[in-house]
Order: structure tokens, then C-alpha cells, then sequence
């Protein structure tokens, strides 16, 4: 894959107000502009202020191609009376061309399952979302070994169901391997583990798909950061990255943009 495939995704997630999260996507148009990453840029927004952000990019003149808008979740049904969920045609009307799934914080924090993940992940593929699903293991799954055991169970029960919406459009569907240990820890896993994983991945999706090879994206993510980035992205069989701490700081996100 070359660098102008390479996908860089912000994941704000519960962080800012209305005045920051402007000052925020300002902030990276501007830098953005002067450095011209070739990566494709996603922004993640708090789903509250995706309207507010996409004013600013129009304000901005940055094309959803250059800059694309992804909804942080999505409820696992298409509409109805769901207190408190998104669908996926809501974020439509923001213009999200994204959604992420089954990050480790819905997972763990907000105890989804892999039935629930699977049922968001075949929604948003079936709506033609570009579709980022999140997977890695726990501290306790890393120590005894069980990463591996635990990323098939994980692409297998959100995919395996979903062949018939996969294989016509591969692009169309993300992988984000975050270590949930390394995610918002400063510590990021070793080159090494990614190269292992990334690899891993790569020939579980062969398997799934049947198939020789694939060209489906496969991010990483857990503190990422300006300084790691170059050689963590130089790595084989890792397309670009999923960025928490870090999007936050306009500068820190446009140099990891930058740095391949
Ligand atoms: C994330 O939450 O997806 C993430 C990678 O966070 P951080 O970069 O802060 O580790």
C-alpha cells in the first residue's frame, strides 16, 4: 500500500466543549494546509459537535476526501425507540463516511459483547460506511499468551456473518488492533508484537475471506504519539494508525500525519 492509502484517524472521543473542539479542528486545517500530509485524515469527533466541526471544514474548504468525518459509535439498530443511540443515517446527515466499532472503551467500559458488535459492524457495512473495527486484548489476555486467541475470536464473531457485505468491497472495512494495555498508557507495544499481530490479522482475513491476499486496511492504536509514529508506520502490514491522546494536540496530530 502506498502512503496515499495510509489512513490516520483522531479519536477525540469525551474530551472538549463546543469552543474547544472548534479551536480544535481550526487548528489542524491550519496546519493540515501547510503540511499536506498524503495520509487520508479522519476526525472523530464527540457525535454532539460533528455538525459544528463540519461547518468548520466547509468554512475551510477542506473536501470530505481530504478530511473525512467518522461517528465514534453507532447503535446496533437502524432506528427506533433506542433512548439515547445514533444511527447510522444520523450520522450520514453529518456527513460521517466512518464508524468505529468495538473500541476497547465500548467493550470494556461499556461492556458490549460480540454479538452487539457484530450486529453494529454488519449495520454499518451493509450502509456502505467505511467501517473500523477495534480489536486487542487485555493485560491479563497479553501475559498468558492469548492475544492471538483472543483477535481471531474477536474478527471471527464480527465478521464471519457479514461474507456476502465484505468480500464484493474490501476498502470498505478497517481493522484497528489496540492492545486495550496500551491505549491511553503512554506505553505502546512493541514493534515487534505489532509486526507479529498485524501479520496475524492480515492471514485470519485471508482465511475468513478465502483468499490469498487482501487489501484491507489495518490500523494501530495505544499511544501513538509524534515520536513513535515514523517507525511504527514504516512497519509491514500497517496501513495507518488510530490516534486518542495525541489528536489533541493539532501539532502532535499533523506531524504523525506527516511522518511517512
Ligand atoms: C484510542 O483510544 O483509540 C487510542 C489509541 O488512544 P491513545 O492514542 O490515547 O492511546
Amino acid at each position: 500500500m502506498n502512503k496515499n492509502q495510509y489512513l490516520i484517524a483522531a479519536n477525540w472521543k469525551q474530551n472538549g466543549d463546543l469552543k474547544s473542539s472548534i479551536k480544535l479542528i481550526n487548528n489542524i486545517v491550519k496546519l493540515y494546509k501547510k503540511a499536506k500530509p498524503k495520509t487520508d485524515v479522519l476526525i472523530l469527533p464527540p457525535s454532539i459537535y460533528l455538525g459544528a466541526v463540519l461547518n468548520r471544514l466547509i468554512h475551510h474548504k477542506i473536501p470530505r476526501k481530504k478530511i473525512s468525518l467518522g461517528i465514534q459509535d453507532i447503535s446496533p439498530f437502524s432506528n427506533g425507540a433506542y433512548t439515547g443511540e445514533l444511527s447510522i443515517d444520523m450520522a450520514r446527515d453529518y456527513k460521517c463516511s466512518y464508524a468505529l466499532i468495538g473500541h476497547s472503551e465500548r467493550r470494556h467500559t461499556f461492556l458490549e459483547n460480540d454479538k452487539t458488535i457484530f450486529k453494529k459492524t454488519k449495520l454499518s457495512l451493509q450502509s456502505n460506511m467505511s467501517t473500523i473495527l477495534c480489536v486487542g486484548e487485555t493485560i491479563h489476555e497479553y501475559n498468558k499468551n492469548l492475544t492471538k486467541k483472543v483477535i481471531s475470536r474477536q474478527l471471527k464473531s464480527a465478521l464471519l456473518k457479514s461474507m456476502n457485505l465484505i468480500k464484493p468491497n474490501h476498502s470498505k472495512l478497517i481493522i484497528a488492533y489496540e492492545p486495550v494495555w496500551a491505549i491511553g498508557s503512554g506505553k505502546s507495544a512493541s514493534l515487534k508484537d505489532i509486526v507479529d499481530v498485524h501479520n496475524y490479522i492480515r492471514t485470519t482475513l485471508n482465511k475468513i475471506l478465502g483468499l490469498k491476499k487482501n487489501n484491507i486496511k489495518i490500523l494501530y492504536g495505544g499511544s501513538v504519539n509524534d515520536i513513535n509514529a515514523p517507525s511504527i508506520l514504516s512497519l509491514p502490514n500497517v496501513n495507518g494508525a488510530l490516534i486518542g491522546g495525541a489528536s489533541l494536540n493539532s501539532k502532535k496530530f499533523i506531524d504523525i500525519c506527516s511522518s511517512i
